[in-house]
Parts: structure tokens; sequence; C-alpha cells
């Protein structure tokens, strides 16, 4: 995992290009916060000369990373693998990830979405989400003999086998997540004993478990990481003998996107999120930006961008979820071209390297690169 933070480097590349020359004075503050004291006295000095194209334009400016993770990748992958080597049509259970554009490409190319088992035909080959499922799910599917080829992101996964571990230590389990995401309702259904869900510090007061019980928590990969925080504290505060991750099980891929966020929410004026409605990690960003006090909008592409969000903004941060498409951030790139002349530039960010590999029965098909 390559994961290499360039922010000292910003300033010196926007300067090169001129970019920050047409930020606000919002921007001109992120940027002192983005320790690029060195170059100001240059930067203030491309500020000044292009104050007449800084009006007249809006800047737009891309969170690094965004879009695509490693998990939303692989699992879009064993579908378009699946395609190429049993071909059409392929079944998923659920969304293969949480994105209308993803799941009508692969429906194109022959896939097929269902909500339940029983509507997969005999012997057809049969593919899970990345959100993981429950055991009773992989048992309906097992005692149909339906082929399965499992896309669980290998990050969910790891969150049930540590909820094992701890249900085999003898401890009570808690996950911190949402009631009714399939990630949730997956893990939950995966682990062998009770599980108690909380989604805020609030809940974790009413948990009907005795004071002196052995507990141990796990969390929803897609989480915001503050909230999180709070929440895992009130549990130290409430239980003695309490165990769980380091920190939390956030993946990787939330976390980058959160930081990148928050850099956006120090120079913009208005943030834009690309994702579904029902992605989780992209609420999460579109939640940031707003208790920033930045207002920001979760859109699945262009044609969801309403003008009044942008009227007035000189600096539009715009990032994406981690199920959302690259192409549907250039959409509503595109879209606001049509609403004024637009100048996009990136900020540095962590720059991500991460790959999974596929299940074995692919493998040999891992070569190949997945469209997105
Ligand atoms: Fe895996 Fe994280 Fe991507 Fe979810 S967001 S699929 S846990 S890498």
């Amino acid at each position: 995992m390559k994961q290499k933070c360039h922010l000292e480097s910003w300033g010196m590349e926007n300067a090169r290009h001129g970019a920050s020359g047409r930020l606000s004075k919002r921007a001109a503050r992120g940027l002192s916060v983005l320790a690029v004291n060195q170059h100001k006295s240059d930067l203030v000095g491309i500020m000044t000369q292009n104050t007449a194209r800084q009006l007249s334009s809006m800047q737009v400016i891309l969170a690094q990373p965004r879009g695509f993770c490693a998990g939303v990748v692989r699992a879009i992958s064993i579908v378009e693998k699946a395609l190429e080597k049993y071909e059409a049509p392929v079944y998923v259970r659920h969304e293969i990830v949480h994105n209308k554009h993803v799941v009508e490409d692969l429906k194109a190319k022959g896939a097929r979405f269902v909500d339940e088992i029983s509507e997969i035909p005999a012997g057809a080959v049969t593919i899970f989400s990345a959100h993981g499922v429950a055991k009773e799910v992989e048992n309906a599917a097992a005692a149909r003999s339906l082929p399965v080829i499992d896309a669980t992101c290998p990050l969910v996964t790891k969150v049930h086998l540590q909820g094992k571990r701890y249900i085999g230590q003898g401890r009570t389990l808690v996950l911190i997540g949402h009631a009714g995401h399939p990630e949730v309702e997956g893990t939950m259904g995966q682990i062998p004993a009770q599980v108690y869900l909380v989604q805020n510090e609030v809940e974790v007061e009413s948990l009907p478990i005795p004071l002196d019980t052995p507990v141990a928590y796990v969390t929803q990969t897609t989480l915001s990481i503050d909230d999180t925080r709070g929440i895992i504290d009130a549990l130290k505060r409430r239980f003695h003998d309490i165990v769980g991750p380091e920190t939390n099980d956030i993946c990787y891929a939330t976390q980058n996107r959160q930081m990148a966020v928050r850099e956006l929410t120090k120079i913009a004026d208005v943030i834009l999120v690309v994702g579904a409605k029902n992605s989780s990690n992209s609420n999460r960003l579109r939640e940031i930006g707003e208790e920033a006090g930045i207002p920001s909008y979760l859109l699945a592409d262009g044609s969801e961008l309403d003008p009044e969000w942008v009227r007035g903004s000189r600096v539009i941060g715009l990032t994406a979820g981690a199920s959302a498409p690259e192409a549907m951030i250039q959409d509503v790139i595109d879209t606001l071209r049509g609403i004024g002349p637009v100048e996009v530039t990136s900020l540095p960010g962590v720059e991500e390297n991460i790959e999974f590999r596929l299940p074995p029965e692919l493998q040999s098909l891992q070569t190949q690169q997945v469209s997105r």
C-alpha cells in the first residue's frame, strides 16, 4: 500500500499553473492551512495578477483521493470477469455497489440484479455484493447448490472475522453502524451470537448489557471518523472491560476521502459530492462539508445539479464517494460548464495504490483492467 501526502507541494504546483490566483478569500485561508508558507509571497503575487480572471470564472477544485476504492474496483471486476468466463446472464444479489450508473452498465453487459436468492434460476452463477451477506444468505445459496462468487470487500470480511473472534473470547459484541445498511445486516448475520447495534452516543446509554459484561466493538467500514470516535468513547465510559480494534474499522478509502473533503472545506464556497443517495460513505462526505459550515450537496450526476447551489460561488469543491465512477465527476463538471466558465484543478492528497485480489475462480483473468 502506497499512501503519500503531497500537501506540502500543492502550493508550488498551483502557483506554477496559476490556479490559486483564482481562489476566493476562503481559498487563501485554506492555502495557509496547507502549510505552504514558503510560497506565500509568490501566491499573493499571482492572486493579484489574476484578479480580473478570478471574477469571471468558477474554480472547481477536485478532492484527492475521490471516487472508486479498491473494494469497488474488485467487485465490478468480479462481475465483468464472471460474464467473460461464464457468459451472460450472471446474477448479483443486491446492487453490487451503491451506484445506479455502475449497475446499469453491468446490466447492459448481461448482469441481472435480484434481492433474494429465491429469484435466481437453478445453476446460475451467483455473486454476493461488496457489502457482504448474512450467513443465512450463504446457506440459502448453498441449499440450492448455486455456484457462488463472493464479491464482499476483504475489509468487510475482516470485520466479520474480528467480530467472530471477539465472540469466541466470550465477549458481547456491539456493532457501531447504521440500521438497515446491507453491510450492517451482513455483519450482524455473520456473527453466531446476539449483536447489539448502536448508531449514536445516546443509544450507548440504553444498551441492555450489564455493566460488568466483557464487551467488544466493531464498526461499519464507511462511517464518519469523528462520530465513531465519540461512540467508542461513550462505550469505554460505560463498560470497563471493553476491547476493539486499535481505533475503528473505518476503511482506508473512507478515511482518505473524509480527510480530502476536510481539505476542501478550507477553500470551497460550496461542496458537491458525487454519489448515490443510499451510499453511506458518500453521505458522510456531504455531512462533513455541512458540519464545517459549507453548503454541501449529494448528486448522482450532472443532471441532478441545481444551478442555485453554485450561484455566486467562486470556489466549488468536488469529490465523489467510493462507489461513484470518475465519468460522473466529469459529467458534473460538464454541467457546470453549461452554467459558466470553469477552471478545474485538483488538490494533492494521499496516493492510493491498493489492489485486492480476485476470488480464486477468477484470478486467471486478473491482469485485465476493470472498465470504469
Ligand atoms: Fe471496501 Fe472501503 Fe471500498 Fe467499502 S469503501 S468497498 S470497505 S474499500
